[in-house]
């Protein structure tokens, strides 16, 4: 299939970063400010208050510039000291790589395995808690969307088996690829640390990150003899913005108080439902592929399906990369890859972000005809059922 030159707006289906809204392009579009300038200090202040509403916390918040890894990072070397045990409930990808990062600051790393398809068993987490009477597990590292299998963990359902094995390990969160487009209530589900980044819900460029910490979180960071300096939480709460110990992104809390402004003009239920009905229309098309042995969902868990992103298993002896690669070089559609050992076997679809209804019904039929193309087995007239769908939701709603 021969590639062609880029023409018209790039439909931009990665499920992160995630496209900028205008309005965000344009806020971020402005001219350097001292970061103690008065006037950039109430832009600040509101747009970390904002972040805080996002999160639902009361708590304290600290800012990075950095991607997610950063903020990752952050939460380990303010937190514990070498030695300490975690608990990594196997999500994927991104699990592994937190529970790599750990090792590699000298903590110990214990895997809850999962099917990546499945997801991990609570009554399994549960025995694990119980069995820990001496508390070895300092905390436990949570992916609550992971972004490269399409599917959640259930974070209320981590703090119920903490509660009900009265464990007082630490609960973190990465929210990297849910907040903003799907429920998450730091406060309300006992999230010690609550890790978030700017590059997907919230729809900016990528470049900052944060974490937001408990009461029980700071009280851990008291005690932690990790080494740290940049990314030191002691340090960054001397500083005016309690954050940033170097020069602040200031153009990035132009965006970010925009950002905020769309998310809450819009009813952070309201953000959360147009997720969950792009997901669904999305999972309705791919289950339709998935006749006559076609693509298939790669989540088999429904009570789990990730509203931000969906990952698409090929059938057995096709290459997920070539239908990538048509439907980005012959129309100029991004969607994202298969990760780790994923890679070829699935490609992933992103629902998040600043998207609607045409949008993600080009990038559906894009995809169908990359699959024609690249002579993947499927059942056509996928996209007719993600229509049939959401029309119906237009009507009843
Ligand atoms: N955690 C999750 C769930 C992610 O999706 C990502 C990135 O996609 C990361 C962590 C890493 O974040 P970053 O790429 O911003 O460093």
């Amino acid at each position: 299939v021969k590639p062609r030159l880029p023409r018209g707006r790039q439909f931009f289906a990665n499920p992160g970063p995630t496209n900028i809204p205008d309005s965000i392009l344009k806020a971020v579009a402005h001219v350097s400010i001292d970061f103690n300038d008065p006037a950039f200090l109430k832009v600040y202040d509101a747009a970390v208050a904002g972040v805080k509403r996002i999160l639902k916390t009361q708590h304290e918040v600290f800012l990075y510039t950095g991607s997610g890894h950063a903020a990752w990072e952050a939460a380990l070397v303010n937190l514990f000291s070498a030695g300490d045990v975690l608990l990594v409930p196997e999500t994927g990808h991104f699990s592994d790589s937190w529970g790599k990062m750990a090792k590699d600051f000298g903590l110990g790393v214990r895997t809850l395995a999962a099917d990546w398809r499945r997801g991990i068993d609570f009554a399994e987490l549960r025995g694990v808690l119980a069995a820990d009477s001496g508390h070895a597990i300092k905390a436990i590292c949570a992916v609550h969307n992971e972004t490269a299998t399409g599917m959640v963990l259930p974070l209320a359902e981590i703090r119920a088996a903490l509660d009900a094995t009265d464990h007082p390990a630490l609960l973190l969160a990465d929210t990297i690829s849910s907040l903003g487009s799907m429920e998450f209530a730091m406060d309300a589900w006992g999230v010690d640390v609550a890790v978030g980044g700017s590059q997907k819900g919230l729809m900016l460029p990528t470049g900052m990150s944060f974490t937001g910490v408990s009461p029980k979180g700071m009280a851990a960071h008291a005690g932690s003899t990790l080494p740290k300096s940049y990314l030191n939480w002691t340090n960054m709460l001397t500083r005016r913005h309690k954050s940033f110990i170097g020069t602040v992104p200031t153009s990035l809390f132009y965006g970010l108080e925009e950002s905020i402004r769309l998310l809450e003009e819009e009813g952070l239920d309201e953000v959360f439902d147009r997720h969950a009905r792009l997901g669904e229309a999305v999972r309705r098309c791919v289950r339709h592929w998935s006749g006559n042995n076609g693509p298939s969902l790669f989540c088999l868990s429904p009570d789990r399906y990730s509203n931000s992103v969906t990952a698409v298993l090929m059938p057995e002896g096709h290459d997920a990369e070539a239908v990538r690669r048509i439907a980005l070089q012959t129309f100029n559609v991004s969607l994202g890859g298969g990760l780790s050992r994923l890679g070829g076997k699935v490609f992933r679809i992103g629902h998040l972000g600043d998207l609607n209804e045409p949008m993600i019904l080009g990038t559906l039929s894009t995809v169908e005809m990359a699959l024609r193309l690249a002579g993947v087995p499927h059942t056509p007239g996928g996209v007719n059922a993600a229509i049939a769908y959401l029309a119906e939701v237009a009507q009843g709603s």
